[in-house]
C-alpha cells in the first residue's frame, strides 16, 4: 500500500522539523523563526508538485504555508487539515538531549516540538506527499495549512490569515488539528482514542492595584502590593460551579461503559480522578479556572511603590462567558482595575459522517478501540478557525504506550514521541483522508 512511503519517511520529518528552532517568545518584536520551518515544508510540498503558498504575516519570518488538493466532488466543503509550526521556548540544561536536536534514541524522536506539535506536521506532510505522488483523490478538497504564532495567540498566524487571507480557506466546512487523536488506555489493552470536540475560552487578565507610595520604615495603610496580593488569594481560593458539560459528560460516559465502573453525574469529579495523568486536564474541564501566573511590584527594599501588577489565567466553560467575568470582578473587588484579552470557547457535537470516519480509521488500526469525545483546557488555533464558520476537532491520532504521562509532555521538559505512533498515526490518517 502506497501508505508505506509515507511511514517510511514520517520520523525523518519530524526530526528534521524539530531540528529547525521555531521558538516562538510572544514577543511580536523578535524576528520570526517560523520562515525557515515555512519554507522547509514549502519546499516538501512543492518537490512532489504542490504549489504551495507562502504567506508571511504581519511580520518578517512569520511564515505560513497553505496548499490544496482538489477532491472528487468540488460540491462538498472542503476539510482543513492545519498545525502550527512554531514551539515555545526549551532550556537545553534541563533536557537529556539537546532540545533542537530531533534525536531518534530509544524508540522516540525527542525535542521541543515532538508533541506539541511537529509531530503532528510531519505525519500531515507524509500523507500529503504521498497522496500527490500517488495521484490520490480524496472525496473533498484538502487544505494544508502550516501555521505560524500559535503559541502566542495565533496574531501572525491563523488569526491574522483569517483576517486577512480568508480566500486561501474557501469552502472549508470542517477541519482538524492538534491535541485529539491520542489513546489514552483504560484498563489492559482498553483503548479509548479522545477527540477534541471542544476547548475553554481565555481570559487572559491584567490586574492593576494602585495604593500610596512612600518610605518602607514608616506606617502604610494603603499598601498596593498588599491589596493586590489579598486580591489574588482571594482568587485562588475560590472554587467556579461545577458544570457538567456534553463532552465531558459523553467521555465519562464512554468511559464508565468501557472499565466496567459506573459513573454517577452528581460526582464528576470521583470519576475524573480515577482518569490518572489525564485527571489534570480533564479535571480543568469541569469549572473555570483562573491561576495567577505573573506578578510585578517594587523597585527597593524600603520603598512602598504605587502600583502592583499581576496576571490571571482564565479560563471558562462554553456559555460561561459573561457569567465568568462577573464572577471574576466580584472577586477581585472594586479596588483592582481589570484590563483584559479574551478568546471565546469551541464547541461541536460528536456525530456525524467525519466523526464516523474518524471512528473507522482509527479502529482499522487499532481493533476494539473507541474513540470519545473530550475538551481541551487550553486554546488552539480552532479558535481563529471557528470565526470562518469551519467545525472543527482536535484529531491526530497517536497510540502512545499505556504509561507515558503524554500531557505532562506539552511544553514540557524531555518532549518526546514514540516512533511507533508516528508511524500508526501516519496510517491512520492516511485511511481517514482517504475517507473523509
Ligand atoms: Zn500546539
Amino acid at each position: 500500500m502506497s501508505v508505506e512511503k509515507a511511514v517510511a519517511e514520517v520520523v525523518t520529518l519530524a526530526s528534521e522539523l524539530i531540528a529547525i528552532d521555531t521558538t516562538n517568545v510572544g514577543d511580536p518584536t523578535t524576528l520570526g523563526r517560523e520562515r525557515a520551518a515555512a519554507e522547509y515544508v514549502a519546499a516538501k510540498l512543492s518537490e512532489v508538485g504542490y504549489e504551495p503558498t507562502y504567506v508571511e504575516s504581519g511580520a518578517r519570518g512569520r511564515g505560513n504555508v497553505v496548499a490544496r488538493l482538489p477532491g472528487a466532488d468540488p460540491a462538498r466543503g472542503a476539510l482543513l487539515v492545519h498545525g502550527h509550526l512554531d514551539v515555545v521556548p526549551a532550556d537545553p540544561a534541563e533536557w537529556s538531549v539537546h532540545p533542537f536536536s530531533g534525536e531518534v534514541r530509544d524508540g522516540y524522536v525527542w525535542g521541543r516540538g515532538a508533541v506539541d506539535m511537529k509531530d503532528v506536521v510531519a505525519m500531515t506532510l507524509a500523507v500529503a506527499r504521498s497522496f500527490k505522488r500517488d495521484g490520490v483523490v480524496p472525496p473533498r478538497d484538502l487544505i494544508f495549512a502550516f501555521l505560524a504564532d500559535e503559541e502566542a495567540g495565533g496574531f501572525y498566524g491563523a488569526r491574522w490569515l483569517v483576517d486577512n487571507r480568508p480566500e486561501l480557506f474557501e469552502g472549508a466546512t470542517e477541519a482538524i488539528s492538534e491535541v485529539g487523536g491520542f489513546s489514552v488506555t483504560l484498563a489492559d489493552d482498553v483503548r479509548a482514542y479522545l477527540v477534541e470536540t471542544a476547548e475553554k475560552g481565555v481570559m487572559w487578565l491584567r490586574l492593576l492595584a494602585r495604593g500610596t507610595a512612600g518610605h518602607g520604615s514608616m506606617l502604610h495603610e494603603d499598601n498596593a502590593v498588599a491589596k493586590l496580593a489579598a486580591a489574588i488569594t482571594r482568587l485562588e481560593r475560590h472554587r467556579f460551579p461545577l458544570v457538567l458539560t456534553e463532552p465531558v459528560r459523553e467521555l465519562l460516559t464512554g468511559v464508565a461503559e468501557l472499565t466496567g465502573v459506573p459513573f454517577d453525574p452528581d460526582d464528576p469529579e470521583a470519576a475524573v480522578a480515577r482518569l490518572g495523568n489525564l485527571s489534570r486536564m480533564i479535571g480543568a474541564t469541569l469549572r473555570d479556572t483562573a491561576n495567577v501566573t505573573m506578578f510585578e511590584a517594587g523597585y527597593k527594599a524600603n520603598v512602598v511603590p504605587s502600583v502592583a501588577r499581576a496576571t490571571v489565567d482564565g479560563r471558562m466553560l462554553p456559555g460561561r462567558e459573561k457569567a465568568f467575568e462577573a464572577e471574576l470582578a466580584e472577586i477581585l473587588g472594586p479596588e483592582i482595575v481589570l484590563e483584559w484579552d479574551s478568546l471565546p470557547p469551541v464547541q461541536t457535537t460528536f456525530d456525524g459522517a467525519l466523526v464516523e470516519a474518524m471512528a473507522a480509521a482509527v479502529t482499522a488500526e487499532d481493533p476494539g478501540a473507541r474513540v470519545l469525545p473530550y475538551m481541551l483546557s487550553a486554546g488552539t488555533d480552532a479558535k481563529s478557525f471557528q470565526r470562518l464558520g469551519v467545525r472543527h476537532f482536535g484529531f491526530s491520532p497517536l497510540k502512545l504506550p499505556p504509561d507515558l504521562d503524554f500531557t505532562a509532555l506539552f511544553h514540557g521538559v524531555d518532549e518526546r514521541v514514540p516512533v511507533d505512533a508516528l508511524e500508526f498515526g501516519t496510517r491512520v490518517l492516511d485511511r481517514f483522508l482517504r475517507a473523509c
